[in-house]
């Protein structure tokens, strides 16, 4: 650690760095040698906005010829060190880029407007820094991004406290549930900040959790020593704490942070909360499990998908993987082919969809000795299954698409049935057409319940077995060629439909570069689809509505309700992904002031739509399928008809 500590402006003794040569001093700044450090009345303030200023308008540059005087710092005295004094040295006497090296004033330099204009400098040039100084300059960043996110939650924490309190109230006034101001305060700030309500929620308990209990992981996030992710894993590991509790680990983590990776302090931190209070590790798995435990299909960033149960019991855990590890051994011991984590995947597949995966062995050899290295019951559970025709498909499927699926006398085959192929599966279809070609398949890919999309080989899948479902409902949609809906139309039941044989089958992206051009062999294939369905297409109202499809009744029809949601197929609220088959239909302005008709319905997942009713929020819808969202704050939001991704 170097030393030489560098004077204040309050002391005079003289030994302030000259300016070089050539560069005149300015009046009043302080920064020359004449007149800096004897002032009382200076303005650190000021100076350092003039400062600013100069970088901002490029005069503060130092010349390329001229090298500032060097200059070094006592790491421990940086903190708190004067900007003027930080201001004289980083001027046009300064020590650029280099001022980033080991030990030299911005390498340790507090976050804040000085740092940061000097590391926007240094920055323009990188190619002009020593590796020393780019991680010098890679520290000083950090440490900003960890400034800028104690701002974020300073102001996050303040708004959460607010509408806090006008829920407090609207509560203590018996306003009833769904109109109190303050309710909605996760969504609010979610539609800022785009993301779901449970991470603007998240956010906000962060907040709070560090300006109410953790103050020196706050003042360690201020000083730029800790990030955000460290805050929220000392958060984490101290919600279920007392207070007094907190503050004491609050103490200790925040000290050890700065020198721990990520997995170090987690360590550390519920080896902390388990020593001070064994009880509040018992409260917060309860928490986690009470608010998260659930089965969740998700799709992978690869376009695979997952499924499994999250917030799960250890030893359920434990007990359900020796089961399948021990299905997986006999399998192998079985004779069949693949790696035990085949082989695995393969028994927790079939055992998810109600088929015994022993029944994949020709000879059933099903006996405990197969699970040699397995200390599980493989008999376990293993009995057949009687599928119950009264189950539900997926409940994924809840919106009203599916309200009068009949119950019907063509049953899917039930499980173990097609132990290979895909079983048939009830969908909403959704084909998309331009309507310039008419004859041209989507490139857009499918999505399959809420879980998101699905790519071409995927989509021939996913069609071929719900096209054997007689519960499948098809819908057309054309598209205009700037890819908002143009008109729809709806059919139902089973249609045979085979995937084309060739590559460049429906889904086809191409090259990218033409609207999607069928070859004869697929336009005769859509073509037959498209006769075979015996569609009639509605037009979907685009800037003025004639009114056409306006229905005197509170509920809208089918055709109407397609209609809204081709033309908005998610929640329009700013930033929400709910699927619009999924959510309500709103009247935008209450019945019967507001029309049942394309311009005065919009799709609404139950969230938002609770949200538009409550206090503060506002919500208008200037032409068919646009949405003007108002939030409590007054700030306003605008959403538009989908556009769907062609070609
Ligand atoms: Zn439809
Ligand atoms: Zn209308
Ligand atoms: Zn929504």
């Amino acid at each position: 650690m170097t030393s030489a500590p560098f004077p204040g402006p309050g002391q005079d003794d003289g030994d302030q760095p000259p300016l070089p040569p050539g560069v005149p001093p300015r009046d009043g700044t302080g920064y020359g040698a004449d007149d800096a450090g004897a002032d009382d009345d200076w303005d650190a303030d000021a100076d350092l906005a003039r400062f600013l200023e100069d970088i901002e308008a490029g005069r503060a540059q130092i010349p390329e010829e001229t090298r500032g005087p060097e200059v070094t710092f006592s790491v421990g005295e940086t903190g708190d060190v004067d900007p003027a004094v930080l201001a004289a040295m980083a001027g046009p006497d300064g020590l650029g880029g280099q001022c980033f090296a080991t030990d030299k004033a911005a390498d340790v330099m507090r976050p804040g407007p000085l740092l940061s204009a000097l590391a926007e400098q240094a920055a323009q040039d990188p190619g002009a820094l020593s590796a020393d100084e780019l991680l010098g300059l890679v520290s000083a960043a950090r440490r900003l991004q960890n400034r800028a996110e104690y701002l974020e939650l300073t102001a996050v924490a303040e708004f959460t406290r607010r509408r806090a309190a006008e829920l407090e109230a609207a509560k203590a006034r018996k306003v009833p549930r769904g109109c109190r101001p303050g309710e909605f305060a996760d969504q609010e700030l979610a539609i800022e900040l785009v993301s779901t309500a449970q991470a603007a929620e998240d956010r906000m308990e962060l907040a709070t959790a560090l300006a109410t209990r953790l103050p020196q992981t706050l003042a360690g996030l201020a000083a730029g020593r800790i990030d955000g992710d460290r805050a929220a894993t000392i958060a984490c590991y101290t919600q279920c704490l007392s207070d007094e509790h907190a503050a004491l680990a609050d103490q200790v983590l925040a000290a050890a942070a700065p020198a721990l990776r990520y997995d170090q302090l987690a360590r550390k931190a519920a080896a902390l909360e388990m020593k001070l209070d064994p009880e509040a590790v018992k409260r917060r798995k309860e928490a986690a499990r009470k608010a998260g435990q659930r089965v969740q299909a998700r799709r992978e960033a690869s376009g695979n998908m997952s499924y499994g149960g999250r917030e799960l019991g250890t030893a359920d855990v434990l007990a359900a993987k020796a089961s399948i590890d021990a299905d997986a051994v006999a399998l192998r011991n079985g004779g069949l082919a693949g790696t035990l984590r085949e082989l695995r995947v393969l028994a927790f597949l079939d055992r998810l969809a109600g088929r015994d995966p022993l029944d994949r062995l020709t000879a059933t050899p099903d006996d405990g000795s197969a699970c040699d290295d397995s200390a599980a019951d493989p008999a376990t559970g293993t009995g057949p299954q009687t599928p119950d025709p009264t189950d539900d498909y997926d409940d994924d499927y809840e919106g009203d698409d599916y309200d009068d699926w009949g119950s019907d006398e063509e049953r899917p085959a039930g499980p173990g049935a097609h132990p290979d192929g895909p079983a048939p599966l009830p969908a909403l279809i959704n084909l998309i057409v331009p309507a310039a070609t008419l004859l041209g398949w989507s490139g857009a890919p499918a999505e399959a319940g809420g879980w998101g999309l699905l790519d071409r080989d995927d989509t021939s899948q996913f069609v071929q077995a719900a096209s054997m479902h007689p519960r499948t409902r098809w819908c057309v949609t054309l598209t205009r060629p700037d890819g908002t809906a143009i008109a729809h139309g709806c059919a139902r039941g089973r249609h045979s439909w085979s995937p084309a044989r060739d590559r460049d089958g429906p889904g086809n992206p191409r090259d990218g570069t033409d609207p999607p051009c069928p070859t004869p062999e697929q336009a005769a294939q859509l073509t037959q689809l498209l006769h075979g369905l015996n569609v009639t297409f509605a037009p979907i109202a685009k800037g003025n509505c004639d009114h056409r499809h306006r229905e005197d009744r509170y509920t809208p029809s089918r055709t109407l309700k397609h209609l809204v949601r081709a033309r908005n197929t998610r929640c329009t609220a700013p930033g929400c992904g709910a699927q619009a088959h999924c959510a309500d239909l709103d009247h935008t302005t209450a019945y019967p002031d507001g029309l049942t008709c394309e311009c005065g319905l919009g799709p609404l997942c139950r969230r938002h739509h609770r949200c538009k009713q409550a206090p503060g929020w506002r919500l208008d819808q200037p032409e068919p399928g646009v949405f003007r969202w108002t939030t409590p704050s007054g700030r306003g939001y605008t959403t538009t008809p989908t556009v769907y991704e062609i070609g």
